[in-house]
């Protein structure tokens, strides 16, 4: 028996705790078919054997089968099957923050339906359990839950801060009497990123959707769901839920960051085993649903130039927001091109679940993100629409490191901008 030292029974004791039924079914039935090769970003940048999702999980399937399965039991040799080192813990950590976005990509194209994304998870696990996590998403996480902590202090500095954007949105939307409401009993709760971007356009439009809506005091983002910290996620996340609560609202509605919508809407009632009092929408189904319903003006840019749009990993495969979009764009993008794969099948941008933030992976990430490049860069758009930060954060550096020359925005400032010439255009018809 090989020596073990406190991280190794850790790191085993919150891989135990992971192993539902339907996680020993996936560490069983994978059988290495290679279907899902080349589902994986990094693997069509590099053609890397070590960046095949089978071998990424079997870090962590080995170690199970060595405990769980009976030839991993009694002949562990024949299978591969191995102990548990503080070496290949190290490894797996790396491997788990570095070479997996979580993007799902691999899921969808897998015959046996086998989720590495929570294999891959399960790792995240066992590396933030045991101190092997990156130090800045461990930063981050708990930032979050100091600002409510310190919600007095933080909350001075914000609300002078949403005043200086008040000011910038009245005079973008030229009303005088534009608000943004914070800490009101209201129909909607919106809640944003850290970034004017993410407050500004969202308020714009849902004054003029006339919507009850009222500033959430927190950020979106939970760096705690990229550890795969689930006690710690959940305290991140309590801060929105208590506050909307509080408010007695109907809707939360998220702002364009895919991580936190597709934490709120599925996570959030499994982390907390109870409904929530409210709903929870993507401000890309809202606005959807207000041009529908005529509930905000909207006309074409007409100087936009092509465009295309990425599909968010957590909005579209594992949120289900493919169409909302799609509809609207073609009411404002006169040239609109889709990229090839969408939807379902989209490459991951290589930047999502903490990689963007962590610049110890600059270089691997930069170097997955090559297959998105090359999608956009067939498109020939001028611009890309990417509705989550992470994405946008990425696509933008990949334009730079690629020379794509693209620029890269969020949806709801198109949005923004198609209102204001609706209603130039309607000033000019009134004469
Ligand atoms: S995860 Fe699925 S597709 Fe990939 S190798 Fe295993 S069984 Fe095949
Ligand atoms: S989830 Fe995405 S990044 Fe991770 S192995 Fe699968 S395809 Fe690759």
């Amino acid at each position: 028996m090989p020596e073990t030292n406190g991280n190794v029974t850790k790191a085993m004791e919150v891989m135990e705790a992971g192993l539902t039924r339907q996680m020993q079914t996936w560490m069983a039935v994978c059988a290495h078919c290679g279907l899902c090769n080349d589902s994986c970003h990094y693997f069509l940048a590099e053609r890397n054997p070590k960046f095949v999702p089978t071998y990424k999980t079997d870090r962590l399937r080995l170690v199970w089968r060595r405990k769980h399965e009976w030839f991993g039991k009694w002949i562990p040799g024949f299978v591969g099957a191995v102990e548990l080192t503080e070496e290949r813990l190290d490894e797996m950590a790396e491997i788990a923050f570095r070479d997996c976005t979580l993007c799902g990509r691999c899921v969808v194209n897998c015959p046996f339906g086998v989720d590495t994304r929570q294999i891959v998870r399960t790792m995240r696990a066992m590396a933030t359990a045991t101190g092997k996590q990156p130090e800045i998403l461990d930063q981050l996480a708990d930032a979050a839950i100091s600002r409510e902590e310190n919600l007095e202090y933080f909350k001075e500095f914000y609300l002078d801060q949403i005043k200086d954007i008040e000011s910038e949105l009245r005079e973008e939307t030229g009303d005088p009497d534009a608000v943004i409401p914070i800490e009101q009993k209201a129909r909607v709760l919106y809640v944003p990123l850290s970034g004017k971007h993410t407050i500004l356009p969202a308020a714009a439009i849902l004054n003029a959707a006339g919507e009850s809506w009222t500033l959430s005091l927190f950020e979106a983002a939970n760096y705690a769901v990229f550890l795969h910290d689930i006690p710690r996620a959940k305290r991140i996340a309590e801060r929105v839920i208590n506050e909307a609560k509080r408010l007695g609202v109907e809707e939360v509605i998220i702002t364009e960051c895919g991580h936190a919508y597709s934490s709120y809407r599925w996570m959030v009632p499994n982390w907390f085993d109870e409904p929530m009092p409210f709903k929870v929408r993507s401000i890309i189904e809202l606005m959807d649903e207000y041009i529908q319903d005529g509930r905000i003006k909207v006309a074409m840019i007409d100087d936009l130039g092509p465009i295309t749009i990425h599909d968010p990993c957590n909005l579209g495969r594992n949120g289900g927001i493919y169409e909302e979009p799609r509809r609207i764009l073609r009411q404002i993008a006169p040239d609109f091109i889709e990229m090839t794969p969408n939807r379902q099948n989209s490459i991951c941008c290589g930047g999502g679940s903490g990689l963007v933030a962590n610049l110890d992976y600059e270089n691997e990430r930069l170097a997955a993100g090559k297959p998105k490049a090359d999608q956009i860069r067939k498109t020939g758009a001028c611009m890309v629409v990417a509705s989550c930060d992470n994405c946008r954060h990425q696509i933008g550096e990949l334009s730079e490191h690629y020379e794509l020359g693209v620029e890269v925005t969020g949806m709801a400032e198109l949005v923004m901008k198609a209102m204001l010439i609706a209603k130039e255009k309607e000033t000019v018809a009134a004469g």
